[in-house]
């Protein structure tokens, strides 16, 4: 097994380190070999991705990644920028399918920013279509517009499609993921979110997600608009089993749905594409105002690597081993600041680091 280590920028170092302890504290067999990704790559080599960085990731069976960005870089030149970074590994590993379980640990309901009782108890997963949509298509830019409201003033634009095959594959995603939870006593429904009633774009999505529903009997399917969606997250968010939807949508419902459990520093995430390879990265970014202090939950990459043992390396045991050791930290009351509460232990990175290996038994 070889893992790619990707740490990134800002906080993505600290937190990719406790990750890395935990993992080499399990006693499994594998290899990890690190490289420069974002900023820090830029830095180093003037670009984001540089081709070596790349090429580790696509030689690994897995990447544990940090985040990257820094505001200090956002005057640079758009395909330069460290975000572009990501963008990139995943549209050349072909890593289509993004999962974001939003899991609210019973130990932190009063970290929600909801009312305990709408969140207790919450177990929902969003699939997020990853390498298509608003954020891929072309053509995009800026030009002297010719139409529209203004002719002759500058506007920029950008292209959302997707293609049935990628609705399709995506949509088998779900459905499989929705069996799984049901098989483990979960409701196993899936909650198709789009805006068909105003882009075409997503009526093709309807249209198929419905098609493939079919070859589901089992599996109870839904669609919702997104701005209800986004409603209904908040209002009454155990109402959800798995959600699917398109990159954009599901970039904005996920990190609202993070919320819900309390901070985002707990949300792992994992990338998949159809070999099963994967990168695994919290669903923060690089935090750049708590960079360097000592103070970011690390908790998120921890619970990304336990997924990529899960999911890539075949190692099941050993996933449920640092999830297990992850609600014990919760339950001692360790807390990094980002959830600590009255009557709970306030702890730094590398605290709640060592606390979880310490818990791994
Ligand atoms: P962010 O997720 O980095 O931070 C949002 C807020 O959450 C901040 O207040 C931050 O301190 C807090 N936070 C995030 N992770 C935390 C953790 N583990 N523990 C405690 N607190 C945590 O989002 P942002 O501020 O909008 O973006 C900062 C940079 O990260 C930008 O350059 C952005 O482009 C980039 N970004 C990268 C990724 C990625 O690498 N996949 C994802 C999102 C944002």
């Amino acid at each position: 097994m070889k893992i790619a280590i990707l740490p990134g920028d800002g906080i993505g170092t600290e937190i990719v380190a406790e990750a890395v302890k935990v993992l080499k504290a399990l006693d499994l067999k594998f290899e990890t070999e690190s490289a420069l990704v974002g900023g820090a790559a830029f830095d180093v080599h003037g670009h984001p991705l540089p081709e070596a960085t790349l090429q580790l990731a696509k030689d690994a069976d897995a990447i544990l990644f940090g985040a990257v960005g820094d505001w200090k870089y956002d005057t640079l030149d758009r395909p330069l920028r460290p975000e572009q970074a990501i963008l990139g590994l995943r549209k050349n590993l072909g890593l289509f399918a993004n999962f974001r379980p939003a899991i609210c640990y019973p130990q932190l309901v009063d970290a929600s920013s909801l009312k305990r009782e709408l969140v207790s108890g919450l177990d929902i997963l969003i699939i997020r279509e990853l390498t298509g949509d608003i954020y891929f298509g072309q053509p995009r830019g800026r030009r002297i517009a010719t139409d529209g409201h203004f002719p002759g003033a500058e506007e920029a634009f950008d292209t959302m499609r997707y293609s049935r095959p990628e609705i399709e594959r995506i949509a088998h995603v779900a459905f499989q993921a929705a069996r799984k939870r049901k098989a483990a006593g979960g409701e196993g429904r899936v909650t198709s979110v789009d805006k068909a009633n105003v882009l075409e774009t997503f009526q093709l999505w309807k249209d198929v997600v419905t098609e493939i529903g079919l070859q589901y009997p089992d599996v109870a399917l839904d669609h919702m608009y997104v701005d209800n969606a986004a409603m209904q997250l908040v209002k009454a968010p155990k109402k959800f089993d798995v959600v699917v939807t398109g990159n954009m949508f599901g970039d904005i419902l996920s990190d609202a749905a993070a919320m819900l459990t309390g901070s985002i520093g707990m949300l792992p995430s994992a990338s998949l594409n159809d070999k099963n390879q994967g990168l695994y990265e919290p669903s923060h970014g690089s935090a750049p105002d708590i960079a360097g202090k000592g103070v970011a939950n690390p908790l998120a990459t921890i619970l990304s690597a336990a997924m990529m043992l899960r999911f890539s390396l075949n190692q099941p045991e050993a996933a449920a081993r640092i999830e297990k050791a992850v609600d014990s930290v919760l339950t001692q009351g360790l807390r990094t600041p980002d959830i600590h509460s009255k009557g709970t232990t306030q702890v730094g990175t590398v605290e709640m680091g060592d606390a979880v290996v310490k818990a791994l038994g």
